[in-house]
């Protein structure tokens, strides 16, 4: 199971910075937290290195309970959007936040919105030179931004790029009228009923869960400034590209937090730390890209 932790520090940079919000963001986090103690399991927090710099108390939190945390990017810019040095720069940076704010080190990491692919896997080294060990940003399928259809795996797979090889956890998913569909996190989890998830779950050897605590609460937010779109997203702050950002990101949010606190409340999960561990590498798929 694991979490994106960014809201606190997008609200802050990126979307007005309203200080109201970060009252709630706390609220949904500690009743995450208190239900994944209730159910006395770990998960992942993948958190953006701003929440080291920005926000420490709420990475140290999430920290002192018990769970892991790995990197998120600094500031969440996609890694398909950056050069080489710039994604080495990004990715040393946040990982030394992160390493201080919790004096610990960081091994495991997952690229903002899914942001490693074919045009890219360079990625995997710049990674690896951070000391990142796990990663969790495949998308093996065709997504509206990237995602990685032909990385060719579904479950744990080790993952050899020149030198360096790298243990990734790609999202799940399953096929649906032929198609490589997602139904763990995100959009996607919002969409499917929850007997539907739970069912795919039962059925997988292995499911990665992602959560955004965004995409989950209801109140839905107002469209983005054109200002606002274009420095988060570096593409052109139209009306129809903001209406339809907008639109998928409120889309059936009413209801999806009881249903991740359902799912945390009948399902048993571990975080890639513990996955790691269990999982007899020698018997997984290596890929060399
Ligand atoms: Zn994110």
């Amino acid at each position: 199971m694991t979490f994106d932790i960014e809201e606190w520090y997008l609200e802050k940079m990126f979307l007005g910075n309203h200080p109201e919000k970060y009252g709630q963001f706390d609220q949904y986090l500690e009743q995450i937290l208190d239900t994944l103690d209730e159910r006395r399991f770990k998960a992942t927090f993948f958190c953006v290195g701003g929440m080291a710099t920005e926000f420490p108390e709420v990475v140290r939190k999430i920290e002192r309970r018990g769970h892991e945390i790995g990197c998120h990017s600094f500031q969440h810019t996609w890694l398909n959007k950056l050069s080489r040095e710039e994604a080495t720069a990004d990715t040393h940076k946040a990982v030394d936040a992160l390493e201080q704010c919790i004096g610990k080190k960081v091994k495991s990491y997952r690229a903002p919105a899914f942001s490693i692919g074919e045009s890219n896997k360079w990625a995997f080294e710049v990674l690896a030179e951070c000391g990142i060990e796990r990663d969790s940003s495949v998308f093996p399928a065709v997504r509206d931004f990237g995602g990685f259809a032909k990385f060719g795996h579904k479950t744990p797979t080790v993952v050899h790029y020149n030198d360096i090889s790298i243990k990734e956890f790609p999202i799940s998913t399953t096929r649906i009228l032929g198609q490589e569909v997602a139904y763990s996190g995100g959009g996607y989890f919002r969409f499917f009923p929850l007997g539907f998830v739970k069912k795919e779950m039962k059925k997988a050897d292995y499911t990665m869960t992602y959560f955004h605590i965004a995409d989950l609460i209801p109140e839905s937010d107002g469209m983005m400034s054109k200002e606002d779109f274009e420095s988060y997203f570096k593409i052109p702050g139209t009306l129809k590209n903001r209406y339809i950002r907008h639109i998928k990101s409120n889309l059936g949010k009413k209801g999806a937090f009881d249903k991740l606190l359902k799912l945390i409340e009948t399902e048993f999960f571990v975080n890639l730390e513990q996955a790691d561990s269990i999982i007899n590498w020698d018997q997984q798929p290596t890929v060399k890209l």
